[in-house]
């Protein structure tokens, strides 16, 4: 059985704490490894490596910084195809999206290379007689990064790459539920060259967590995970004086109004709700039809539905793979019970679907009629399970978005540019998507959703990243008057 451990100044770690968590292959059910939790002694060792690490860090010439993130995205590129094998091993998605999620990741580290552009200063020249101000950007120090189950090496790279671009040493602690390709693109980052200490990585569940959040040498954490736990992360960073961003979970809503492209919106409805198997904090999980173009939308969702491949993630036909554990299968499972309960129609009942072997497989399910006093509209399902409200008009649909207490994504389908435009103003969300299920931004933009998906003032990535990453240093200065100088500069002297 596989044995995960921490990687500290660029060796692995055994934990001393004595304390595991399970690792399983979701699409068997078999464990087939474990991995170290480390104590808060432990945390206290890694964090000791990084602040060590940062003094000299911080001085590294932005032309190495951009050598070794070349390096490091040479190395990503070159193993691309087995980091995503052991995101299939441990998290189960399908191969298509497993390289998805690296290509994606690759983009960050990309965005990063060029970050010598995004750190320019700025200069004032004769703020004053002989005063000139400038404002350099300069990095935290120590940041850490917690980062959830379902993208567990895209949403590190969101955060790794311009962590250590501005200057900063940077603790990965993965999920612990599938911790080996995070820890294999550490180790990728260390190959790349990256001093000892500069990335560090420790496994880790809440008692890692907390101690990284009360750990006075820790300047910045940038967090990634369910609500819940982002607000708690907010709240005890920033009472212990740290920086922090953190986005939670979500409830996105595909609004459809009568004018769209049936075909495009429900392809795009069945990829966005059931790809990765629904665990994706940018998956569609309602679709709000506006109209008359209801029946015929659930019937061409149903349809598609019908011809997709549920199987194991290395299985190259399978389109969707097993859910992250028995549990949360069973937790899924349960709103569509209660919606059926609360009198949704169950046009597909995702249970009904027999699979074989241990895994933690659910079929898809559609539910059409659900209204918003249901516990599958009110929940994040994180599922294989979509959502249709109906809707009398765009302004009960956009109301219906923004009387959610989330904000993460949300989407519009429609030929008509003037709907669109004033969708994009209206809705109460941090990215939109205009015939765009899931509008994961680029990585030379930034991600980050509204209310209770996002818990601080800067996103992550891109151009915001790095403002989280970095500090603003303001140096007003003055010399004296050249006719002073000892050198002669061709003034005519005072003395
Ligand atoms: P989670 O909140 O359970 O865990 C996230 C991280 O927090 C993990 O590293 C975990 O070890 C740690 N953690 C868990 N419980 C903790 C506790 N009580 N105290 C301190 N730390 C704790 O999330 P998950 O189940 O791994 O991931 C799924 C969730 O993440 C969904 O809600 C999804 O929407 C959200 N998500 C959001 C985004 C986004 O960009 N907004 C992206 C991906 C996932």
């Amino acid at each position: 059985m596989l044995q995960i451990q921490h990687l500290i100044d660029g060796r692995a770690v055994e934990s001393g704490s004595g304390r595991t968590g399970p690792v399983f292959n979701p699409a068997t059910g078999e464990q087939t490894g474990q991995v170290d939790l480390a104590s808060a002694a432990e945390v206290d060792s890694v964090v000791a490596s990084s602040r060590a690490a940062f003094a000299e860090w911080k001085n590294v010439s932005i032309a190495r910084r951009t050598k070794l993130l070349y390096a490091f995205r040479n190395l990503v590129v070159d193993n691309a195809d087995e980091i995503a094998r052991r995101l299939t091993a441990e998290h189960g998605k399908v191969a298509d999206d497993a390289r998805g999620e690296v290509a994606r990741g690759i983009e960050n580290i990309e965005f990063a290379c060029g970050f010598a552009q995004t750190l320019e200063g700025r200069y004032s020249e004769l703020a004053s007689t002989g005063v000139d101000v400038y404002t350099v950007r300069q990095p935290v120090g120590v940041c850490a990064g917690i980062t959830p189950f379902n993208f567990p090496a895209m949403v590190p790279l969101w955060m790794l790459p311009n962590a250590v671009a501005c200057g900063n040493t940077f603790i990965l602690k993965p999920s612990e539920r599938n911790p080996s390709a995070p820890r294999f693109v550490v180790e990728l980052a260390q190959e790349a060259g990256f001093p000892p200490g500069v990335i560090n990585l420790v496994n880790g569940d809440k008692e890692a967590v907390d101690r990284l959040l009360e750990h006075p040498d820790v300047g910045a954490v940038s967090f990634v995970g369910s609500t819940p736990i982002a607000r708690y992360v907010y709240s005890t960073g920033t009472a212990n004086g740290k920086r922090i961003q953190a986005l939670g979970g979500a409830k996105n809503h595909m609004i459809v109004l009568p004018d769209a492209d049936l075909g495009l919106a429900a392809d795009a409805a069945v990829s966005a709700a059931y790809g990765s198997a629904g665990e994706r904090c940018m998956a569609v999980s309602v679709v709000v039809a506006v109209g008359d173009i209801a029946d015929p939308l659930v019937e061409a969702i149903r349809v598609r539905m019908e011809k997709l491949v549920i199987g194991p993630g290395d299985d190259p036909a399978s389109e969707m793979g097993p859910l992250i554990t028995a549990e949360h299968r069973d937790r899924v499972a349960g709103y569509i019970e209660s919606g059926s309960t609360d009198g949704a129609d169950v046009v597909v009942d995702g249970r009904a679907q027999a699979f074989d072997g241990g895994g933690f497989f659910l079929g898809v399910s559609l539910l059409d009629r659900v209204t918003t006093d249901m516990s599958v509209y009110r929940d994040e399902v994180f599922g294989p399970v979509l959502s249709v409200v109906r809707s009398d008009s765009y302004a009960e649909a956009v109301k219906l978005i923004d009387d959610n207490p989330y904000g993460n994504g949300a989407a519009i389908f429609t030929r008509d540019g003037g709907a669109a435009r004033q969708f994009q103003g209206d809705v109460e969300a941090g990215m939109v998507g205009i015939n765009v299920p899931i509008p994961v931004p680029v990585g030379y933009h930034s991600f980050g959703g509204w209310n209770d998906s996002f818990f601080g003032d800067t996103t992550m990535y891109g151009p915001e990243g790095m403002r989280f990453y970095t500090r603003p240093k303001v140096v007003t200065s003055r010399w004296p008057d050249p006719s002073t100088s000892s050198v002669d500069l061709g003034f005519p002297r005072n003395d």
